[in-house]
C-alpha cells in the first residue's frame, strides 16, 4: 500500500509498505479521508513529545470495513482503561496512552490497523471528508469541558483558523456566546464565507474585555498576557495551544494570575464520547462545514502543502484516499 512516512524530522516521503496486519482486537480500516493538522505539519518541523519515529502520520481519521462496508471515523488512542484517569472518563490522559499517527502508524496510508474501541459509526448522510473533522471538533469540545464553558458564558478566542472557527460552533452549541480574534485579514478574508453562514464576530482587534473564558486556538505566545487582560476577574485562561522551547512566561503574567485569582487550565486530546458528539455536530452543521474545507488532496501532495499549513494561512486540506466512503 501506498502511505506517507515521516522518516525523521523534515523528511516527509512518500512509499510503498505491506497492509498493516491486525492484532486481535483491531481492525483493518480503509482509510477514505484524513485530514491534514498543524500538528502533522509541526512534527514535520519540530518532532512532537508523542511522536515516535519513523511514523506514517494522520490523526483525523475517517474510513471503512471492506468486509462489511461501515463506515467509521477513528478515535485516535488507545488506552488502558483501568488506570485513574481512564476510570474517570478522562482517557486521553492515561499513561498507557497510544495515538495513532504519534505512537503507531496512522491515516496518511491506504490502510489502518485501529483498536476497535476506537471505532465510531459514521451516519450515513454524512461525507467522510468532513467527517474526519469529528477529531479536532472533539478536542475544542474538550478544551471547553476544561475551561466549565457553560450557557451565557462569554468566550474569547485567539484564533480565527478552521480548528478556532470549530471551536466557536462548540461554544455555540454550549449555549455561551463566542468572539474570535484573528489578527491576519487574509485569513479573514478566507473565513468570511463560513462566518456570514454561522453568524459569527470576528475581528482583527478586541476592545472588549470581561470574557469568562480565553482559548489560545494560534500558535503565538503571546497571546497568553493579552488573553489573560480580557478575562473578568476569576476568569479562565485554556492553554489548547502548547508553547515552543523559545517562548517564556514574565513574571508580570504569573502575578496578574495570583492578584485577580485568575485560572489557568490545560486541554490537550480529546475522549471518545467527545468524539461521538463532535460527529452529531458535524451532521447538523455539515453545509457549513464544507465551508472551512481549503482543498481535498492526494496523499502525494501533502509535502507540498506542508508550508502553507504552518504558514497558518489556509483552511483545513483534506487527503482524499478513496472517495467511496460509506456502504
Ligand atoms: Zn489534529
Ligand atoms: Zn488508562
Amino acid at each position: 500500500m501506498k502511505c506517507l512516512k515521516l522518516k525523521e524530522i523534515g523528511s516527509l516521503i512518500l512509499v510503498e509498505m505491506p497492509i498493516p496486519e491486525t492484532k486481535p482486537d483491531e481492525i483493518l480500516i480503509k482509510v477514505s479521508h484524513c485530514a491534514l493538522c498543524r500538528t502533522d505539519a509541526k512534527m514535520w518541523q519540530q518532532g512532537h513529545r508523542d511522536l515516535l519515529l519513523p511514523r506514517v502520520l494522520g490523526h483525523e481519521i475517517c474510513g471503512y470495513c471492506e468486509e462489511t462496508g461501515k463506515s467509521y471515523v477513528v478515535w485516535p488512542g488507545k488506552a488502558c482503561g483501568i488506570c485513574q484517569q481512564c476510570l474517570r472518563g478522562a482517557e486521553n490522559l492515561c499513561s498507557e496512552m497510544r495515538i495513532l499517527g504519534f505512537h503507531k502508524d496512522g491515516g496518511f496510508a491506504e490502510f489502518v490497523s485501529v483498536p476497535k474501541s476506537g471505532l465510531i459509526a459514521v451516519p450515513e448522510e454524512l461525507p467522510g471528508y468532513i467527517a474526519c473533522l469529528a477529531e479536532p471538533l472533539a478536542c475544542t469540545l474538550n478544551a471547553l469541558k476544561q475551561a466549565k464553558v457553560s450557557a451565557g458564558k462569554k468566550v474569547l478566542i485567539y484564533g480565527g483558523g478552521p480548528v478556532g472557527l470549530l471551536m466557536a460552533l462548540a461554544v455555540r452549541t454550549e449555549g455561551a456566546e463566542p468572539l474570535i480574534l484573528e489578527i491576519s485579514s487574509s485569513k479573514l478574508r478566507k473565513s468570511e464565507a463560513f462566518r456570514t453562514r454561522v453568524g459569527f464576530e470576528q475581528g482583527l482587534e478586541c476592545k472588549m474585555s470581561g470574557f469568562d473564558v480565553v482559548v489560545n486556538a494560534a500558535p503565538s505566545s503571546d497571546i497568553l498576557s493579552q488573553g489573560l487582560s480580557k478575562l473578568a476577574t476569576g476568569g479562565c485562561f485554556c492553554l489548547f495551544s502548547g508553547f515552543t522551547a523559545k517562548d517564556s512566561v514574565s513574571t508580570a503574567v504569573i502575578n496578574e494570575i495570583h492578584y485577580r485569582q485568575l485560572q489557568m487550565v490545560g486541554a490537550y486530546g480529546c475522549t471518545y464520547n467527545q468524539m461521538e458528539r463532535a460527529l452529531q455536530i458535524l451532521l447538523d452543521f455539515r453545509e457549513d462545514i464544507e465551508f472551512l474545507i481549503e482543498k481535498r488532496i492526494g496523499l502525494e501532495q501533502v509535502p507540498s502543502v506542508i508550508a502553507q499549513v504552518l504558514s497558518g494561512q489556509a483552511m483545513r486540506f483534506v487527503v482524499e484516499l478513496d472517495k467511496r466512503s460509506r456502504a
